[in-house]
């Protein structure tokens, strides 16, 4: 099973045949019988000691068979030996916070993040500082007790993507988690480029349908440990009929990718030529900070497009109101198309000068191209994007 397309959708499947089975089981139990209190006492305590499975279940906030098999398919899309799955995308950020406490006193994080997690970094909730570095100054601010180093790539909403080989470089034996929603594991394994943690809000491509709020980290065996004993102790977990409908979207991922990817590829295009547009990014275009990364780290650009609009917050705006197949929400990664303005809505709680330097302008729209037919995607921006050119 070395293809993704073969392992989206036969991995996390490896008990079918004993169980007799030819979909996953949606295990609901809460708690589990104990017929036998010595193996019982055993389970717990591996459980607690965050092993990823034992011979009893013994309570679903420890573990659940469920959620257990989407994660063993992620870790394989992802060529990593395990992955842990959480109630959202922020839960499984915080829990790697939480877990980079014993490596360390403070984290580096190379913006732009995405909003929230660029808010929670810099408010300290989880008690680790942030130092905002960039992939220049990196080197210089690693120090001996840096307990991890944050990227996104490709980031949200500009597109910029970052080295993940030339940064695990640079940190040495300092642990790096990249947040990887974007590009997916279908365009993207950043452990094999020396990731230590490889974090998805599993809410975006992965569940794909716009129906499950989740997180997953996909990483080795001992950070799985300390995930697992935070996911415990901390209670953020990923209900089981959402692991199911997970485990269900990862069949189609990488066909949904590929198909967003190229209706993304075509509106990326007619945009830049449209008079009403003053810039694009896009993975590749030489708006965003290393464009050759699209070919070599990535195997595509990917269906995330932001574009600047002339006409400015008011354009932005009447785009946002006028569109009828797009959709204009929050979120992306959805079989169907979503159109939002990242100053008002996503970002909005960046600090002004924090926007300013990430290329956040009041004209930015961010559109997460869907599967739909390109043709009657272009129709809908287009005639919005002409009336407003005419007018303004
Ligand atoms: C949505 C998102 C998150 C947060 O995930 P939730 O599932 O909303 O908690 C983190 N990173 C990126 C890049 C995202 O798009």
């Amino acid at each position: 099973m070395t293809h993704r397309e073969t392992q989206a959708v036969h991995a996390g499947r490896e008990d079918f045949a004993e169980l007799g089975v030819h979909a996953p089981p949606l295990d609901l139990s809460t708690t589990y019988p104990i017929p036998d209190l010595a193996e019982g006492v055993a389970s717990f305590r591996d459980l607690v000691d965050g092993q990823a499975e034992a011979a009893n279940s013994i309570y679903a906030r420890m573990h659940n068979p469920t959620v257990a098999r989407f994660e063993r398919a992620l870790a394989a899309m992802e060529a990593c030996s395990d992955a842990v799955a959480f109630a959202s995308g922020m839960a499984a950020i915080t829990a790697c916070l939480l877990a980079a406490h014993e490596h360390g006193d403070h984290v580096l994080a190379i913006r732009p993040l995405y909003g929230t997690h660029d808010h929670m970094l810099d408010s300290g909730l989880t008690g680790l500082p942030v130092r905002w570095t960039t992939p220049d100054t990196l080197a210089a601010d690693i120090t001996a007790t840096t307990a991890l180093v944050i990227i996104e790539t490709p980031a949200n909403p500009t597109l910029d993507m970052v080295d993940i080989a030339a940064v695990a470089a640079t940190v040495g034996d300092v642990p790096v988690l990249v947040d990887s929603t974007f590009a997916t594991p279908v365009l993207q394994q950043p452990a094999r480029l020396g990731a230590t943690l490889v974090l998805h809000s599993a809410t975006k491509f992965l569940g794909g349908h716009g129906d499950v709020i989740a997180g997953v980290v996909a990483c080795n065996d001992s950070w799985a440990v300390s995930l697992r004993k935070i996911r415990t102790a901390t209670g953020g977990l990923l209900h089981p009929l959402a692991a199911y409908l997970l485990h269900r979207g990862l069949t189609t991922l990488p066909l949904r990718v590929e198909q967003a990817q190229a209706n993304a590829v075509e509106l990326a295009r007619w945009l830049h030529e449209h008079a009403a547009v003053s810039r694009v990014f896009f993975p590749g275009y030489d708006t965003v900070t290393n464009p050759h990364l699209v070919d070599t780290q990535m195997r595509g650009p990917g269906a995330l497009i932001s574009f600047e609009l002339a006409g400015g917050h008011a354009a932005a705006a009447a785009l946002m109101q006028h569109v009828q197949v797009a959709t204009a929400a929050v979120s992306l990664g959805s079989v169907d198309t979503l159109i939002q303005h990242p100053a008002g809505l996503s970002h909005s709680m960046l600090d002004a000068d924090t926007m300013a330097e990430t290329g956040i302008t009041p004209g930015l729209i961010r559109l997460s191209v869907g599967i739909e037919h390109v043709d009657d995607l272009w129709a809908d921006l287009e005639q919005t994007l002409s009336a407003g050119a005419h007018a303004g």
